[in-house]
C-alpha cells in the first residue's frame, strides 16, 4: 500500500475536471462500474464460502467510498446496482448508452475446477484500441502492486463488452475464489480497498485521455 500512496496524492492534485472547450462548465468523466451477478445469480463461490456477487459489490461501493473520501469526487461514478438485485446484461450496458458514459469496468471473480489457478485477467473486446490500452493499464497495474500473477488481457465476446459501443469497456477477473489463498484475501476489509484504490487510480488517470 505504501508504494502507491505517493501517486494517489499526485493523482489526488492532478485529477481532474473534464473541460470541454468553448463551454464554461467542466464535466467529470462519467464512469460506469458494473459489480457482477446478484441476487439470485450469486456467481462463484469461494472455498471458504465467499460469494462472488458480494465480493465485487464490496468492492465497487468501496471505489465510490474512496473518489469521495480521496479524490473528492473528481469521477461520477454510477453502479450498474447499488443492492443484491439481478440486472439484465442488456440493462447495464443500456446505462453507459443512457449516460453517455466515458468508461465502462465491469468486476468479477474468476473460478476454475483447477483449484491451483491463479491471477488476474483482464477481458477486452477484440479491435477496440482504447479498450485495449485501458485493459493493459488493468493487468500491469493490479498485478505489479497486489502480487497478483499477471494472466493477461484476453479477447472475449462477452455481451457487456459486446454492447458497450459508446466508450471503452473492461471486464477484470481479479483473481480466483475457487484458489484458497485468493479466497481468504478477500476476507479482508483492506484487501478489497487495495483493489479499489487501484482500479480507481487508473480510470482517474485514464479519464485525462478520454
Ligand atoms: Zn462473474
Amino acid at each position: 500500500m505504501k508504494s502507491y500512496c505517493f501517486y494517489v496524492l499526485i493523482w489526488t492534485m492532478s485529477a481532474g475536471l473534464h473541460c470541454v472547450s468553448g463551454q464554461e462548465k467542466c464535466l467529470k468523466p462519467i464512469v460506469i462500474i458494473d459489480p457482477g451477478h446478484g441476487g439470485s445469480d450469486t456467481g462463484a463461490i469461494g472455498t471458504n464460502g465467499l460469494k462472488e456477487k458480494e465480493v465485487v459489490m464490496n468492492i465497487a461501493k468501496e471505489i465510490v467510498r474512496l473518489n469521495r473520501a480521496l479524490f473528492n469526487d473528481s469521477l461520477e461514478i454510477y453502479l450498474t446496482r447499488y443492492s443484491d438485485t439481478l440486472i439484465s446484461l442488456g440493462d447495464r450496458t443500456k446505462l453507459a448508452k443512457d449516460l453517455k458514459a466515458d468508461v465502462f469496468v465491469s468486476i468479477h471473480c474468476n473460478q476454475a475446477v483447477r483449484k491451483a489457478a491463479q491471477g488476474i485477467e483482464v477481458y477486452v473486446k477484440q479491435g477496440d484500441t482504447r479498450s485495449e490500452f485501458l485493459a493493459e493499464q488493468f493487468a500491469f497495474g493490479l498485478t505489479e502492486k497486489l502480487g497478483f500473477k499477471n494472466r493477461g488481457v484476453k479477447y472475449a465476446n462477452f455481451q457487456v463488452l459486446r454492447e458497450t459501443t459508446i466508450c471503452p469497456a473492461v471486464l477484470l477477473e481479479l483473481g480466483f475464489l475457487s484458489n484458497l489463498e485468493e479466497a481468504q484475501h478477500y476476507e479482508k476489509g483492506h484487501s478489497l480497498t487495495g483493489f479499489a484504490l487501484l482500479i480507481l487510480e487508473m480510470l482517474i488517470k485514464f479519464s485525462k485521455h478520454v
